[in-house]
């Protein structure tokens, strides 16, 4: 089975077994060996295999933040890509136009995106191009091609949910502002959080943008709520990885609390609050800066076309 997902602006998709669709079926394979996929350049680091036309520095950006994401993933919920397992494809085209041409010529059935994962058998793929959110791309794509790599049946809200996660880089410790500041208005307007409803959820075609957002929600709830969330998290994904409980989460948090949406509620409005209260700590910390009160001497500026020479401005910074 072919799983793809991919993301156009805040939107993602994941399209499941679409190989018949598009490439053929059993016999496809992703299209690493064309020409219009960047190949001059391999950078082999940790689980993954950059490629790039341009040469890639092994302290670049793109390199270190995959780099962090693996360690993160590792620190956070104790998943490692098992040894063996074949390297992660990662190909970075140079520009949008390169990708635009790419996606067109071998998935015109997607609609515009800046990134999509591609799994097929062992075989994990990123696809991304140059711009000014490689970082946050490559590290939300690559999330899911770890993940795929340590449990590759995990629930679609999960998957997304953690990719959101982890999507901004370490420092940010997994807030995603975006969603912190629509999640409100969600509440504000009567919607209700349900994970049950999530779980149901199997098409990312139909995810809308506050699944997404809600799906970051119970993530970052449940790796920075009560305690009782992170176990239940980390138990459900070790079940994922071998043959353990099949329980779905929203079971599992039931036995430590009655009522785990209002629990989430107040976990985002307090995430808020203490992000804006940090943020306005660094502002105060900020040095002032402070102009001076007291008008400039200055000449007056000559009519335009009546440029002073340059030995002109000379004698008039000396006042002759
Ligand atoms: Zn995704």
């Amino acid at each position: 089975m072919l799983q793809a997902s991919s993301r156009s602006s805040r939107h993602r998709f994941l399209l499941v077994a679409f190989a018949s669709l598009v490439l053929g079926c059993a016999t496809v394979k992703p299209p690493a060996a064309t020409a219009l996929l960047p190949t001059q350049h391999q950078t082999r680091t940790g689980p993954y295999c950059v490629f790039t036309n341009a040469a890639m520095p092994p302290d670049a950006p793109a390199i270190r933040s995959l780099q962090s994401l693996e360690r993160q993933l590792e620190a956070t919920l104790g998943i490692r890509v098992p040894p063996g397992t074949e390297p992660i494809e990662v190909y970075i085209l140079e520009s949008p136009e390169a990708f635009r041409h790419f996606l067109m010529f071998y998935f015109p059935e997607l609609p515009t995106r800046r990134a999509f994962f591609l799994a097929q058998g062992t075989r994990r793929v990123v696809y991304t191009y140059q711009g000014g959110r490689l970082e946050e791309d490559l590290r939300h794509e690559a999330t899911h091609a770890l993940l795929h790599a340590a449990a590759p049946e995990l629930p679609l809200w999960l998957d997304e949910g953690l990719a959101e996660y982890f999507e901004g880089d370490e420092a940010r410790d997994g807030l995603n502002a975006e969603h912190l500041a629509h999640l409100p208005d969600d509440f504000e307007s009567g919607f209700i959080p349900d994970l049950k409803r999530l779980e149901s959820l199997r098409d990312v075609r139909k995810m809308t943008p506050r699944d997404y957002r809600e799906s970051w929600a119970w993530v970052h709830y449940l790796l920075n709520g009560p305690a009782s969330g992170k176990a239940a998290l980390l138990s459900f994904l070790a079940d994922q990885r071998g043959e353990g409980d099949p329980s779905p989460l929203s079971r599992r948090l039931i036995v430590t609390d009655s009522d785990p949406a209002i629990r989430l509620i107040s976990h985002v409005e307090h995430t808020r609050e203490a992000s804006l209260a940090a943020a306005r700590a660094l502002r105060e910390r900020e040095p002032t800066v402070r102009f001076q009160d007291r008008a400039e001497d200055v000449a007056p500026v000559p009519p335009q076309g009546k440029r002073r020479s340059f030995f002109g401005r000379i004698t008039g910074l000396f006042g002759m």
